[in-house]
């Protein structure tokens, strides 16, 4: 938050400079699934929230805490009302990133979970990936501008040094609303120049974008789109190791960002 100005409209020159590179000291975690979510509330020690923030109604879980000197947030949509399955997609994704915004003024979204590899493009079972860059694949509006507006390009924040000094893998990442593969689809996710999939990323990125927070997409791949095996049976098998996997990646990168600022990641 910038400091409030002085009467006369300045700001403090130390308060200024600090205002820069101030250290994050709040996280949201996006999380779609309970399974992957799990993993991170008990290596963080959180909390479920006993009276929720979200209105009344809504499924949207919070689970925080401290670490390591961090306020910690983990948001999951929750279970759908009537189907009982986690609320996976793009719109509840927009929804609690939105209302997680709104009611925690966070200075850092990290966008965490599972996604669809390509082997054609390096990809392998259990690869985590920091996105640079999140957009659509299932939003065709072929008409001028609307196309790209339909694309929904968004970059993530910079992270250099992170993903330097923690080894992750980096490539972009394509949304849409269905687990499987359309080859509509798979034309945009070429055209996206993307190496994994997933159905919430470029919903989250649209919304940080457009209240500017920075954000962080970690991926962990559980299934093979260009493979041989269906993806449902492939993801189902493999949720729970890979699960183990990014609950470790996204500790490492909660590690590394406590004491940093947004520009020394
Ligand atoms: N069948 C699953 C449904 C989960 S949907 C179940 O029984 O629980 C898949 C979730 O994992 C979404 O949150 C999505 O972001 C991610 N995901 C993993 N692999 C994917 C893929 N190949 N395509 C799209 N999303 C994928």
């Amino acid at each position: 938050m910038a400091p409030p100005p002085n009467e006369d409209g300045t700001t403090n020159q130390q308060d200024s400079t600090n205002d820069q590179h101030p250290p994050i000291s709040t996280i949201v975690i996006i999380i779609a699934m309970q399974t992957e979510a799990l993993p991170l509330v008990n290596a963080f020690e959180l909390t479920e929230d006993a009276n929720s923030l979200f209105p009344k109604g809504t499924p949207w879980v919070r689970y925080h805490g401290i670490y390591k000197g961090l306020n910690v947030n983990i948001i999951w949509p929750g279970k759908d009302a009537v189907l009982g399955v986690d609320s996976v997609g793009t719109v509840s994704a927009s929804l609690v990133t939105y209302a997680a915004i709104q009611s925690l003024q966070p200075d850092l979204i990290i966008n965490a979970g599972t996604a669809g590899g390509f082997k054609a493009k390096g990809a392998c079972i259990g690869d985590v990936y920091v996105a640079s860059e999140v957009a659509f694949h299932d939003r065709r509006i072929p008409i001028p501008v609307f196309d790209l507006y339909g694309v929904g390009l968004r970059r993530g924040c910079s992270t250099p040094n992170l993903v330097k000094e923690l080894d992750f893998k980096a490539g972009k990442l394509s949304t849409g609303d269905s687990l499987d593969m359309t080859p509509q689809d798979e034309a945009s996710i070429i055209a996206n120049d993307a190496v994994i999939k997933d159905m919430e990323g470029a919903a989250v990125g649209y919304v940080t974008d457009l209240l500017k927070v920075p954000a962080i997409f970690v991926k962990a791949v559980t299934d093979i789109v260009d493979g041989d095996k269906p993806t449902s049976e492939e993801f189902l098998q493999n949720l729970s190791a890979v699960t183990v996997a990014l609950g470790k990646a996204v500790t490492r990168v909660v590690d590394y960002i406590a004491g940093k600022s947004v520009s020394e990641l």
